[in-house]
């Protein structure tokens, strides 16, 4: 698949756009004037693989307590780029306290509530021109639901006078493409290099997602940060999320991705980065762990030994990949098979680097094991699980370790 061409954008440590990696970023949803609690949950982020971490710059105790959570990272050895999230006050923010200017990596601005009318230009022209005195990159982040209602407006009313009018719909995403491309284009006369300007431009629904994204992509050749806003909770958001943002990657379009699931009550923050990490892996994007491959189980197997073996695998695989990145370079190449019964079973663990096909019901209670697509044993009887782990550690060790 041909990517779309973008310049690259350095972030902190890490490039965005310009052939490298597409990045998974997240955004941490404590107050970050509560030092503790964000800098624990940008560590956790960055542990569960977050390459970038965004945190809320709403007042002065936040944008205080910025460079205390830097430091405190960087004790704690957590190097990830740091984004300011910024609305309304974001030019005030940043000129009345400089070391959070310094602290952060990217800052992110919305341009539909920079400011309004006579003002609008003037603090956008204040935040661009701190992010240069800093050598900062800037996100130009164009959300729908908080869209600048005067550029809405005028086209709305040109659309309305044109010989062959648009659709609604049409002129919406208009506005939001050129609300995006004329503040890069502002900031850009400002003296900003195309090298320091990434966009975005974050909708609800999938098909206007997809709309957008083509439009901007076609347009211009900046960095694009996509994701699909408020995506919902739960099933819902991981669906809409993955449909969105998997077509349109598989365009070729987005150099960084984040999914902003509205979590269910109790569930971590890291579950975002867990789906955009998914997302990537399975167009083959990029590869962050082994890949389970589990059957779905059907009347051909009563027993839930094997669901119970896939997920202990997958638990065991990302709990154990903060390490293993680390020791086993490569792992995350590696696909592994649990299959239920012998229909499937044999064939898909040999086509996997490792795999087991347990025995269905009225099986012999024997599951022959697969390592390169040779069967190499046969566990048998009630230690079946536990003796996987063991084949599957020592084939890891054997393979990536040094
Ligand atoms: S491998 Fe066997 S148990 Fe699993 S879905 Fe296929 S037929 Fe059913």
């Amino acid at each position: 698949m041909k990517r779309h061409e973008t310049k690259q954008v350095r972030v902190g440590n890490l490039t965005i756009g310009g052939g490298a990696p597409i990045r998974v970023q997240s955004m941490t949803n404590t107050d970050t004037a509560d030092i503790e609690a964000t800098t624990n949950q940008i560590a956790e982020l960055t542990k569960s693989g977050s390459e970038l971490v965004r945190i809320t710059v709403d007042r002065k105790e936040a944008a205080k307590a910025v460079p205390y959570i830097k430091e405190r990272l960087d004790a704690l050895g957590v190097n990830v780029p740091l984004i300011g999230d910024f609305h309304y006050i974001g030019h005030t923010l940043l000129q009345e306290f400089p070391d959070t200017a310094q602290a952060l990596d990217k800052y992110r601005i919305n341009p539909g509530n920079v400011g309004y009318r006579a003002k609008r230009s003037d603090q956008f022209s204040r935040i661009i021109d701190i992010a240069m005195q800093y050598d900062k990159p800037v996100r130009i982040g164009v959300n729908w639901g908080s869209l600048d209602q005067e550029l809405l407006t005028q086209l709305m009313d040109e659309n309305a006078k044109a010989p062959a009018p648009l659709e609604t719909q049409n002129v919406l995403h208009e506005a939001i493409v050129q609300s995006a491309l004329l503040n890069a284009e502002l900031a850009q006369k400002m003296g900003m290099g195309a090298d320091k300007i990434v966009l975005s431009a974050k909708v609800s629904k999938v098909q206007d997602l997809l709309a957008v994204y083509k439009m901007l992509a076609a347009r211009y050749n900046h960095a694009l940060h996509l994701g699909l806003t408020e995506a919902g909770m739960g099933i819902k958001g991981t669906v809409s999320s993955t449909a969105g943002l998997a077509i349109i990657l598989q365009q070729g379009i987005g150099d960084t991705i984040r999914v902003s699931l509205t979590p269910e009550p109790g569930e971590p923050r890291t579950t975002e980065v867990q789906i955009a990490q998914e997302i990537l892996q399975s167009l083959d994007l990029r590869h962050f762990t082994p890949q389970v491959i589990a059957c779905p189980g059907c009347g051909r197997t009563t027993s839930t030994v094997f669901q119970e073996l896939a997920r202990d695998i997958s638990d065991h695989i990302r709990e154990q990949m903060p390490q293993w990145r680390s020791k086993f370079p490569g792992v995350e190449q590696l696909d592994i098979a649990v299959m239920g019964c012998i229909v499937n079973g044999p064939g898909e663990s040999k086509q996997a680097d490792i795999g087991i096909s347990l025995p269905g019901t009225g099986e012999t209670p024997a599951a022959p094991v697969f390592i390169d697509g040779k069967k190499a044993m046969t566990l048998r009887g009630e230690r079946i699980a536990d003796e996987f782990k063991t084949v599957l550690a020592g084939y890891i060790e054997d393979r990536f370790g040094s």
